[in-house]
Parts: structure tokens; sequence; C-alpha cells
């Protein structure tokens, strides 16, 4: 019986729409149109016992926003800009941004897949949604197919809430998260920084703490534009910072207290300079634990701490070479943006193209990644 009781929630939520799809024929196609334009979807919207699913994550990635699913508290997080909207499984409180907001009804899981309103979460966003039942299109934004503004539609033709599905990550989906090591630098990490936001790929920067002293704003901006901070050690002096597990921590914590004055919070996960092998001993971990930070290293090596400096050729071959060509499955690649690493922010949009022509999906690091030591 507890069994059937997501499904009894997803009848519920559905039903102003089923209702529609009895009338308008339930094999009909449903758009979806921003700005002017159809949103291309990955997959198509699924017609299912009167119930339409709507990939989530092809509408959202489609508006530039992230989705995230963390499967172990069931919750799933979509960001865009300032606005994080925050849903629970059969919880009725959202939170936007944290704040507490009332659902008309609770995001639901069924057969394996999530269900949230779609309404609420697009206009928490900022965006007007209108149905257009003749022309079976869902119109986010002030815009109609033409790129026209167009009036709400009456109240009687707008469902309450439209569903969606998030499509999960499937067990096989390939993750990449990119890294940048020694950072930030005056020269280098703005235009990194203008990279991914072109390509509207997150990653993790992995900064020394006397650079982020030097340099706060870039700290706050990478905060800001939706990247995660790691915490690098305060000087990257390997003869200070490997003399002993203490001092690996004074090190670390003193740098996490600079990121801590700029941005409000001490990253957890941190890189040893160097990498782990070779330089840690098993009280390295257990010191790191004990004061709650996890540890990175990297399976894929863009080789581009190398003297001479690799070319973009050399840096896309070894990108290849590590990843045994796109088939990792969690792929954790090391770069720099530091001041020398020209070609290294050079080789950048050919990189990230290399993993989403692989289907690679870009994350950022968390402690939860399986990853973390
Ligand atoms: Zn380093």
């Amino acid at each position: 019986m507890d069994k059937l009781r997501p499904i009894y929630g997803a009848l519920l939520v559905w039903c102003c729409l089923v209702c529609w799809a009895s009338t308008a024929g339930a094999q009909e196609q449903v758009s979806f149109w921003h700005g002017g334009q159809e949103l291309q979807l990955d997959n198509p919207p699924l017609w299912q016992e009167g119930r339409l699913l709507i990939p989530l994550r092809s509408v959202f990635s489609r508006l530039g926003a992230e989705v995230d699913w963390d499967g172990g508290n069931k919750r799933v997080t979509i960001t865009q800009a300032a606005i994080t909207v925050a849903l629970t499984i059969d919880s009725p409180v959202a939170q936007v941004n944290g704040q507490r907001r009332a659902l008309d009804g609770p995001p639901v899981l069924y057969q394996d897949r999530t269900y949230i309103p779609l309404r609420f979460v697009l206009e928490a966003l900022g965006y007007p949604v209108h149905w257009n039942a003749d022309a079976r299109t869902v119109l986010i934004g002030d815009q109609d197919v033409d790129g026209n503004w167009q009036a709400p539609l009456p109240e009687d033709e707008v469902p309450e809430e439209l569903p969606v599905v998030i499509e999960q990550p499937a067990k096989s989906q390939k993750r990449v998260c990119l890294t940048f090591d020694d950072g930030p630098s005056a020269n280098l990490t703005p235009q990194v920084l203008d990279i991914l936001a072109q390509q509207q790929v997150p990653a993790t920067f992995f900064v020394i703490g006397c650079n982020a002293e030097r340099e706060p704003d870039l700290i706050r901006r990478i905060v800001t534009e939706g990247h995660a901070l790691g915490n690098h050690t305060y000087s990257h002096a390997y003869q200070e910072i490997y003399a002993s597990s203490q001092a690996y921590l004074d090190s670390l914590r003193q740098a996490g207290a600079v990121l801590a004055r700029i941005t409000g919070d001490e990253p957890a996960i941190t890189r040893a300079p160097g990498g782990t092998c070779g330089h840690f001993t098993g009280d390295y971990y257990h010191v790191l634990r004990e004061n709650g930070y996890c540890t990175f290293d990297w399976n894929v090596s863009t080789g581009d701490s190398a003297l001479p400096r690799p070319t973009v050729e050399q840096i896309l071959a070894n990108i290849a070479t590590y990843s045994r060509n796109g088939t990792i499955k969690e792929a954790v690649v090391l770069m720099h943006d530091s001041p020398t690493h020209e070609t290294t922010v050079a080789a950048l949009p050919q990189l990230i193209a290399f993993f989403q022509e692989y289907g690679y999906v870009f994350e950022v690091l968390t402690p939860a990644h399986p990853l973390a030591k």
C-alpha cells in the first residue's frame, strides 16, 4: 500500500492535465517555447496513462539552470543566477533561497522518477508560465512563439501545475569535474571564468590561500558564478606543509580562514599540492577526516604543470589518453589557472567540447563525490 501512495500523489498533481489530455487527445505533442524559440528537448515529452512526462533536465538546462539530484536525501535543487529552489520528495514545503514556501502538492517519486511542480519552480526563478491549449504549447517567459509578449490566458485554461519529470542521471551517466589549481591569478582566472560562463559549465577551483588574499574579488566571482571553491593550502610550499600532518592541517586552516573571511564559508574540499601520492601518510588522512575536510586527487591530467608547457594539441591528446577516449565514468580533470598557463586557457573550449561530445555531465566536486578521500 505504501508503495502505491506516491502514485496516488502523482495522480493528484496531474489531474488538471489529465482532464485536458482526455479532451485534447492523449497523443498530441506538447511543445515548450522560450524567448520565441522552441526548446529542443533531448527526449520528447512522454504520454503515459494520461500523464505528460517532461524531461526536466532538458527544460532547465536550455534555460541555463542547473539541476542537482541528491538521491540520499531525495532532494532536487534547481539553481539559476542567484535563485535556488530546493524541493524534497513528499514534502509540501519548498525552499526558495532558503525561504520556506508552501506547495499545492508535494513532489513525488513515481517509477523511480521525480515529479515536481513546473509552474512553481519556473515562477520562483522569475519566469511567467502560460499554457496555450490551442497551440498545445507551454510558453516560458513573456514572449509567445513569434517573440511577442503574450497576455496571460484565462484562468480556466491554465492548469494548476504543469508536471515535470526529472531524468535522474542514469547509472551509466558519465560525469566530469573540471578543476583548476594554484589560482586565482589576475591574468588567467578571469579568462577561465569567461569561458566557463560562455559554455555554461561549472568547475572547481582549488585556490592557494595567499593568492586568495591578493585577489578577493576573483574568489567572490568564482562563488557567485556557481563554481566550487576548494582549499589548496595557504603557502603551497612543500617543505613547510609536508613537514608533518599538523603542519599540513595548519596551512589548510590558514587558507580556510582567508576564504571564510571573503565568502562567509570555509570549503570542506581540499587538494594536496602535487597530489597525495608521495606526500601523504595515513595520519594526514586521519587528521583531515577529524577536522571535517576531504581531499581529491585527479584521474585525468592535462599535463599542464610540465615544463616546457604542453601545446593545446598535447593537452587535448592527454585528455583523450587519460579519459580512455571519453570512456571513464568519473573524470576529475587537473588544470592550472596560475599565471603561466596560457595554453591551458587556450585549450579549454576544445577540452569542454571533448567531454560534451562524449556525453559527460559537468559537475563540481563535493564531499559526496565518489572519489573524495
Ligand atoms: Zn598546486
